[in-house]
């Protein structure tokens, strides 16, 4: 069963099909027939995906496969991979878009997430129709997210305050064991990472 809140068509239908019941028709009436979704011919993107899951063996997560996907240099990806074809072949896409299709595609039933300590990614009958027959896909149009935008560190920032446990109850000011300067100047409307330390 793909992931219920992740759905983007009908919920009866997809419901009474878990059932093993038919819904000819989308029932008009829960929250995603009465969402318009923008979608487009995603048939690339899915064999894309598919390929990945079929060539790398159907036992990875998603971290892998979109890594594997965006051509990463990791060491993390094994060297027999690196030498696929489908290795890099979505360079083109961002992680968090990836991650996008992935749920998409999981959600209608392309792939299937397994539960548990490893949701390792694998085909379903539905695969092969994309995979061999090039049935088209459709999927729904998801934000160009800009990768490139600056990820802040966690709180607080290590790189501050080298020497501080990161382990906090609540929110607890980070001023007391800074060793060189005693205060910070820290201001409500910029972000804490970007808090001096005053030493005077
Ligand atoms: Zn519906």
């Amino acid at each position: 069963m793909g992931k219920f809140g992740d759905l983007k068509t009908c919920r009866r239908k997809f419901l009474l099909s878990y059932f093993s019941e038919d819904l000819a028709e989308n029932c008009l009436n829960c929250d995603n027939c009465n969402t318009t979704f923008e979608r487009f011919d995603g048939t690339i993107i899915a064999q894309k995906a598919l390929s990945a899951v079929y060539r790398t063996g159907q036992r990875f997560g998603l971290t892998y496969l979109i890594d594997f996907l965006r051509g990463s240099q990791s060491e993390k990806i094994w060297d027999e991979h690196k030498n696929l074809k489908t290795y890099g072949v979505g360079a083109d896409i961002s992680k968090n878009n990836w991650f996008d299709y992935f749920k998409d595609l999981i959600a209608q039933g392309y792939l299937k997430q397994a539960d548990g300590q490893y949701p390792i990614i694998a085909l379903t009958e539905k695969s092969d129709e994309v995979l061999r027959g090039g049935a088209g896909v459709e999927l729904v149009k998801v934000k160009i997210r800009d990768e490139k935008r600056r990820r802040l560190p966690p709180w607080p920032s290590t790189r501050i305050f080298p020497n501080y446990s990161t382990n906090f109850g609540a929110f607890e000011p980070p001023l007391l064991k800074m060793k060189m300067c005693r205060r910070m100047s820290y201001s409500p409307t910029r972000h804490w990472s970007k808090w001096q330390p005053i030493c005077r």
